[in-house]
């Protein structure tokens, strides 16, 4: 290269950094909330058939429209979280990430306002980078609720364009209580802004939670947003989806989507994995049994754990987390530091992965708690 040359890059965006949770061949992979499980071979094998019939296909443009794909996913939603719902409330793009955008596309942009609640999902701020729609979050409550009554006066207050509520919660795994939910979306109406429920982790919620699809019908301006990386062990697949009460929302979503955004491999596997949802049924709710396990099991160590109704736990308190999260990867377990000072976040695995985090965790308390690591003297403290 000769001559020296500066790069238009956009001034916001110098000394960025790209998003990078860790990805490192360990024994225990429990950073980033994947399905610990394979795709079962008799569904990966249906994958493959679908493939290869769309494949022939290939020199053609995928349905721009998704329909089919969609119809699918309201037949579901209306199987999982007991919801009516059309084809043109739905909406699906390469995973939940890519729909949040578009839906930032769509409501946000320059002089636009869009609130959250801290500790919360990492991402939310991207989208509104990307789009140039300022961001705000307020704090949370002690146990990572959102103060209602305080919510829909910041909401009055500041009139956003967007409101995301994150349930159950990302780093916490909180639940919000759907006339909590209810509440906001109502005073949100009334600011004028729609309400976005990230639900990413609704399958793994406990018996008798509700899904917030059920408030669809109540509230023109929700939007719940969903994605096939989760439940269903589909994170290399790309596939997340939004249910829209308004089917103006969707429409709105077509107009800033990239041309045929989902390619014909992507709507042919997703549709696949839908049709057979149930075998996936099975997975989840072991990995229900075994975070409800975890959590009995690190409450009786003696740590402090957030209820979860999703598929990890943020537990505590540590005075130095990042010691104990070296000597669970000195180990062979990749966990998470993310969340508030002094708490860690762990996936849920598989028994056998979820068992050497367990003995991994022991040792390594042990070697804090005879002080041959730095975090010695903190250590205790709220443990
Ligand atoms: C994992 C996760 C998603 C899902 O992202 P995809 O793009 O669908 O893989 C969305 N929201 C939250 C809070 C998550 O933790």
């Amino acid at each position: 290269m000769s001559g020296s040359f500066e790069l238009p890059l956009r001034e916001d965006l110098v000394g960025e950094v790209s998003y990078g949770a860790p990805q490192l061949d360990v024994a225990a992979r429990l950073n980033v909330n994947e399905n610990p499980f394979a795709v079962p071979a008799d569904l990966a094998r249906a994958m493959g058939d679908a493939v290869a019939e769309v494949a022939v296909t290939l020199n053609r443009y995928p349905d721009r429209e998704a329909v089919a794909l969609r119809e699918a996913l309201c037949a579901y939603i209306g199987a999982e979280a007991h919801v009516d719902v059309s084809v043109d409330q739905v909406w699906a793009a390469n995973g939940s990430n890519e729909v949040m955008h578009q839906l930032f596309l769509a409501f946000g942009g320059p002089g636009r306002l869009a609130m959250t609640f801290d500790p919360t999902y990492s991402m939310y701020p991207e989208y509104a980078r990307d789009t140039f729609t300022e961001y705000v979050t307020y704090p949370r409550t002690d146990d990572f609720r959102i103060d209602v009554a305080e919510a829909r006066r910041v909401i009055a207050e500041r009139k956003p364009s967007i409101v995301i509520l994150t349930s159950p919660n990302n780093p916490t795994g909180t639940a919000l209580a759907l006339t909590d939910i209810a509440a906001i979306a109502e005073g949100a109406r009334q600011a004028g802004a729609v309400v976005i429920v990230d639900e990413a982790y609704a399958e793994f919620r406990h018996e008798g939670v509700a899904s917030a699809c059920v408030l669809l019908p109540d509230h023109p301006n929700l939007v719940v947003s969903r994605t096939m990386s989760k439940a269903f062990a589909l994170a290399g697949a790309r596939l997340g989806y939004a249910i829209a009460a308004d089917p103006a929302v969707v429409a709105a979503l077509m107009v800033v989507r990239l041309p045929y955004h989902l390619s014909a491999v992507t709507q042919a596997v997703a549709s696949t994995a839908l049709a057979h949802a149930d075998v996936l049924q099975a997975q989840v709710s072991l990995v229900r049994r075994e975070r409800d396990a975890l959590a009995e099991w690190l409450e009786a160590e003696g740590f402090d754990v957030a209820p979860s109704d999703a598929n990890f736990l943020l537990f505590g308190r540590f005075g130095d987390r990042a010691v104990v999260w070296q000597g669970l990867l000195d180990r062979g377990v990749l966990i998470r530091q993310t969340g508030p000072e002094g708490w860690l976040r762990v996936t849920v695995g598989t028994p056998e992965e979820n068992g050497m985090f367990r003995a991994a965790l022991q040792q390594v308390m042990q070697e804090v708690d005879a002080g041959q690591t730095r975090s010695s003297s903190q250590r205790g403290e709220g443990r």
